[in-house]
């Protein structure tokens, strides 16, 4: 079997649902699964309605779910599925709105019901898809998350699937493959112990993919997106930016990490341990070849770029002349005991240089960490990464270097990644474009016309 995820830019309308319709019935007799986000920006529509709900209150719940169910209606209408919403996709609708309803009421929106409310997106669109399937002569049928035996921990918004899914899954997945059913599963969510819906982070549904890929021993994970893959760089800002062939596991997952918006930063794990290969295609596209993500790379010694704005960059030196250990293991306990997750780490001896997402509130680490370092905090920077083959880094720290030496920008802090794929390196924000651009171009110079 293989497993097919499609993002929500691939489902976003009649036309894109008919066009993955399309790419499915071209594989099934490779046995996919099929996983599915909401339909385009059903998720970021509930959010809204869902702060709507909670700040203008309960006049705004009906022009909300006017939107969202529209999204779906008309997506049914064009593909002469239905004139009104079917029937059995009204009791969703009803719930969403009863929720929205009580949101404006009791004015509170915790994670869980964040979570359940968003559950709707991905629980909509896996039936929308199945009427298609099933109109068009495929045994397709939507299962919701926990339905595919997909379990996590109560962790709201950021929930972790539970290892005891590795047999969960494939008890539910398998028997319907073998019986010739096409699953349609919903991707991002899940259920916890005690029945409440969670979902995995935004970007979810790759993960579920590559979750249900690993644990049923899939061959391997389609990931339909409205890109020719993994590129080289943003190609909406580097017009030039080519795919990636191909790139491993830790390669794929450090460039997600680092801000190229193709992948769910974890989606890797699954499959790097089980060495399934996951392709990235254009769902609008599905001859070209895409990128292969598995266990080997191809030989071009500098992979992609990727690059994150709005960091903040915390030096902190020791005043007490405290032996590197002990500093270094008093500063991460502090960062530890405010939940503040750190992104890259250069340290020396009495001083340890620290970049994070401007979203953290350092107020109370700083006064803490004030009683034994002096704290410089420096807004407005942005991480470069090149993901790379470390083996040649210094060949490849010469050429980045000489790339920032000739605009004239200086490199603040620099980290080679645990997982040795790859360079970070911070700037300014406002120079990291220019910055990106140049080392664009040394690395993947355009081709020469002649
Ligand atoms: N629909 C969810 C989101 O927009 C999950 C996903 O698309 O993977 O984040
Ligand atoms: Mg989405």
């Amino acid at each position: 079997m293989i497993v097919m995820k499609f993002g929500g830019s691939s489902v976003a309308n009649g036309e894109c649902i008919r066009r993955a319709a399309e790419i499915v019935q071209a594989r099934l007799e490779r046995k996919p699964v099929l996983v599915l986000s909401a339909m385009g920006d059903t998720t970021d529509h509930i959010l809204a309605a869902a702060e709507k709900a909670l700040h203008d209150g309960p006049h705004t719940v009906e022009p909300s779910l006017e939107l969202i169910t529209d999204i779906h209606l008309r997506a049914l209408r064009d593909l002469k599925l239905a004139k009104s919403v079917p029937e059995h996709i009204r009791p969703l609708l009803a719930e969403l709105a009863s929720l929205l309803a009580g949101i404006s009421l009791i004015r509170e929106l915790t994670g869980k019901t964040r979570d359940f409310l968003v559950s709707f997106g991905e629980r909509l669109s896996v039936r929308v898809f199945e009427m298609y399937l099933q109109s068009i002569g495929m045994n397709a049928r939507a299962c919701d998350a926990w339905e595919a035996g997909l379990l996590s921990d109560a962790d709201f918004t950021q929930a972790e699937l539970l290892d005891e899914c590795y047999q969960s899954v494939p008890a539910a997945i398998t028997p319907l493959v073998d019986a010739g059913v096409l699953p349609v599963v919903t991707g991002f969510i899940a259920k916890c112990r005690d029945g409440s819906i969670t979902t995995l982070g935004r970007g979810g549904s790759d993960l579920t993919a590559t979750f249900i890929a690993a644990a049923c021993r899939a061959e391997e994970v389609q990931i339909w997106k409205d890109v020719d893959g993994i590129m080289t760089y943003d190609p909406r800002i580097i017009k030039t930016a080519l795919p990636v062939s191909a790139i491993s596991y830790e390669e794929a997952a450090e460039l997600a990490f680092f801000g190229a918006q193709v992948l769910h930063p974890q989606a890797m794990l699954p499959c790097g341990k089980t060495g399934t290969p996951v392709i990235i295609k254009n769902s609008y596209k599905p001859s070209a070849a895409g990128t292969k993500i598995s266990g080997h790379a191809d030989g071009a010694p500098v992979r992609a770029l990727a690059s994150r704005s709005d960091v903040t960059l915390i030096d902190i030196v020791s005043v007490r002349m405290l032996g590197a250990s002990g500093f270094l293991g008093e500063v991460f306990a502090a960062f530890a005991r405010h939940k503040i997750s750190v992104d890259m780490v250069a340290t020396s001896e009495v001083s340890v240089s620290i970049t994070l997402s401007s979203d953290n509130d350092l107020s109370l680490i700083k006064k803490e960490l004030s009683r034994i370092a002096n704290i410089e905090v420096k807004t407005k920077k942005a991480i470069v990464t090149i993901v790379c083959n470390i083996e040649k880094s210094s060949q490849i720290l010469e050429r980045a270097f000489g790339v920032c030496a000739k605009l004239g920008v200086q490199v603040q802090m620099i980290s080679q990644g645990a997982s040795k794929v790859n360079i970070s390196f911070i700037v300014n924000d406002t120079q990291s474009e220019d910055v990106v651009r140049a080392l664009h171009k040394e690395f993947f110079p355009p081709p020469q016309a002649h």
